[in-house]
């Protein structure tokens, strides 16, 4: 049985570092580090997961197809992605991070991007993406480069606590 990966949190360099591509997709310890992110990311009720979040430092992330209804969609395995920034509209709206627990914060991202990646059996793909989807592989392709979310953020005001943001949803 595949184990769910411990999850690096905030402090950790590995999150501020750029990581590398992968020249063998179809590895066998890139394949076992595929299938132990899937579990990782299903365990932890997350949207995405992106390969530094676990402690390796390479391109490769996960993303829910279909965010909203995770129970019928499928995972996207992203590897060596390219991302183009499509001129759209920016959209702010609330993020959380597995690697940043007890935090949300409000983000300004592109409505719209084109993503061009491989998947686990080094197949190319392009997806033209929007909104939640466009931000969630936006989030995911920022941990690739080094960057979370704070980084992005405009002030500290557009900080909150979890607990906050669950009373808010509430409203
Ligand atoms: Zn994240």
């Amino acid at each position: 049985m595949t184990k769910a990966l411990k999850i690096v949190e905030l402090g950790n360099p590995i999150l501020f570092k750029k990581a590398t591509p992968i020249p063998d997709v179809t590895h066998p310890d890139i394949q076992t580090l595929i299938d132990q992110m899937i579990e990782t990311l299903k365990h932890a009720n997350g949207v995405g997961l992106a390969a530094p979040q676990v402690g390796v430092s390479k391109r490769l992330y996960l993303i829910w197809v279909d965010p909203v209804d995770t129970s019928a969609a499928t995972i996207r395995v992203v590897i060596n992605p390219k991302l183009t920034v499509i001129p759209s509209n920016k959209v702010r709206d609330i993020e959380g991070c597995l690697s940043i627990p007890g935090l949300r914060g409000t983000v300004s991202r592109n409505q719209q991007v084109l993503l061009h990646y491989q998947d686990r059996t080094g197949s190319e793909h392009t997806v033209h993406a929007y909104d939640f989807e466009a931000r969630i592989i936006q989030h995911e392709h920022d941990h690739l480069d080094g960057i979370v979310y704070l980084d992005r953020l405009k002030s500290s005001h557009d900080l909150m606590t979890e607990s906050y943001y669950t009373t808010m949803e509430a409203l």
